[in-house]
């Protein structure tokens, strides 16, 4: 992409407004822009990082065996009213009515409307296991919207819903999913810890948190000091050694009953990025979703429901990855894989090097940032650091005339002087 043909509108002041750092790189680097408190327009850059996220969410979702679909925004009243959950809601649910006055709402979560879709169309316990997903806008009217896409009104969430006959299947469902949670965060370079949660009414310890440690999180988070020595980058997750361990949000954690003696017990502040639970039959007993078992017997269906932020998620990860200069996107998320600059494009031998990586670099399918522009070096240099793409890939007349092109690595700072080649042939590992 060519920087003069792309619309990044970065911003050259601290917006008043934020108060994070997330949120003041995300409106700086031209990745968002707010449309009323808690809803924004997501902009080219900060839209390029959303889909990398739900792609990896998507894909793991995939792998742990749950299948995609996709619910409306907007949902009739009804099927809420036979859950019970209408009235119970409040005012965080967004109330519409159309034009035949109907009770409508726009959706804050889908429990009811997958329960209907399960209870028409799946009849027998041999039609089970199934997890079904969506990637979906969702609204919720917070009280107090704030820190950017992390606490939004309109925010985009993963939510999947499992069916299982009995039990021990709804258990092996959710230790699915406690699973491929673990691998999503992990393959954004991301360290979720798995909490112990407010569960539902049915109790057990089957709810999560997952918890991205920052100091502007909004959850106060107390873990066992042992997280951090465990290695979770293996392919096999021990789920009996991870939920054994201690870690709960402050909602949850109770000092006088903690099982972690006071020199192991850490505190501190976490993004909440995913939350699981089992809620057993809450939805399928009063919707009537049931299936046959094999004793011919009707029985509710047991589920379980399994969120993660999608948009807030991108928020969390500048948390996560930045430094007094910008972002610092890691490879796994990042916008675009490179950023390369040319320092004069006025100079016959810089532009052309310059335009001639650029076509190499497309060819090889590695996304890149072109900054073909007249700008001067020192605020190219500002920009691309602000915008935190992982490689830099600098095109100076000195360099041009001697074949030589520079790599930095936003990341470290490191400088590597390669002629085009070898360049490609490094981006390309
Ligand atoms: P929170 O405690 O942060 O309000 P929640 O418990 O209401 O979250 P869930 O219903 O479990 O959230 O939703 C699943 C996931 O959706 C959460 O783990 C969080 O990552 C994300 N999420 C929830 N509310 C918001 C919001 N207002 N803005 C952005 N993301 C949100
Ligand atoms: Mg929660």
């Amino acid at each position: 992409m060519r920087l003069s043909r792309y619309f990044l509108p970065v911003l050259k002041e601290d917006p008043a407004e934020a108060e994070i750092v997330s949120h003041r790189l995300m409106l700086r680097a031209g990745m968002i822009q707010q449309l009323a408190a808690g809803i924004y327009n997501w902009l080219p850059l900060g839209f390029r990082v959303l889909k990398r996220v739900e792609q990896i969410v998507r894909e793991e979702m995939d792998r742990a065996g749950a299948i995609e679909i996709l619910m409306p925004t907007i949902q009739p009243a009804d099927i809420w009213k036979e859950s019970g959950r209408y009235e119970a809601y409040g005012k965080e649910m967004l109330r519409i009515r159309d034009r035949h006055e109907r009770e409508m709402l726009y959706g804050p979560t889908n429990e009811e409307n997958v329960t209907d879709i399960f209870r028409r169309h799946v009849k027998s316990y041999r039609q089970l296991p199934l997890n079904l997903y969506h990637i979906q806008w969702k609204f919720r009217d917070e009280i107090r919207p704030r820190f950017g896409v992390m606490r939004g009104r309109e925010f985009l969430m993963k939510d999947a819903y499992s069916f299982d006959y009995d039990f021990a299947g709804a258990k092996r469902s959710y230790e699915a999913m406690f699973v491929a949670y673990l691998k999503t965060f992990r393959r954004m370079d991301l360290t979720a810890i798995p909490m112990q949660a407010e569960s539902g009414p049915i109790g057990g310890n089957m709810s999560h948190e997952f918890q991205i440690l920052a100091s502007t999180g909004e959850s106060e988070v107390f873990y066992d000091r042992a997280f951090e020595e465990l290695d979770l980058s293996g392919e096999e997750i021990d789920i009996e050694r991870l939920t054994g361990l201690y870690a709960a949000t402050d909602d949850k954690h109770d000092p006088a009953r903690c099982p972690v003696p006071p020199e192991r017990l850490k505190k501190a502040r976490g993004i909440e990025v995913g939350h699981i639970f089992y809620f057993g039959t809450k939805y399928s007993a009063p919707m009537g979703a049931t299936v046959m078992g094999p004793d011919g017997r009707e029985v509710p269906v047991e589920m379980g429901s399994y969120g993660i932020g999608v948009s807030r998620l991108v928020g969390a990860l500048i948390e996560a990855f930045h430094d007094e200069r910008g972002i610092v996107w890691p490879e796994s998320v990042a916008p675009f894989r490179v950023a390369l600059i040319s320092l004069r494009p006025d100079d016959a031998a810089c532009a052309a090097l310059a335009e001639g990586l650029y076509e190499k670099l497309e060819a090889a399918g590695i996304a890149t940032l072109y900054d073909e522009t007249e700008e001067r070096a020192g605020a190219k240099f500002a920009t691309m650091d602000l915008i935190g793409l992982p490689w830099q890939v600098i095109v100076g007349p000195r360099g041009a005339k001697a074949g030589l092109v520079e790599l930095k690595s936003r990341a470290s700072g490191e400088r590597w002087e390669l002629t085009p080649e070898a360049l490609l042939q490094r981006l390309a590992a």
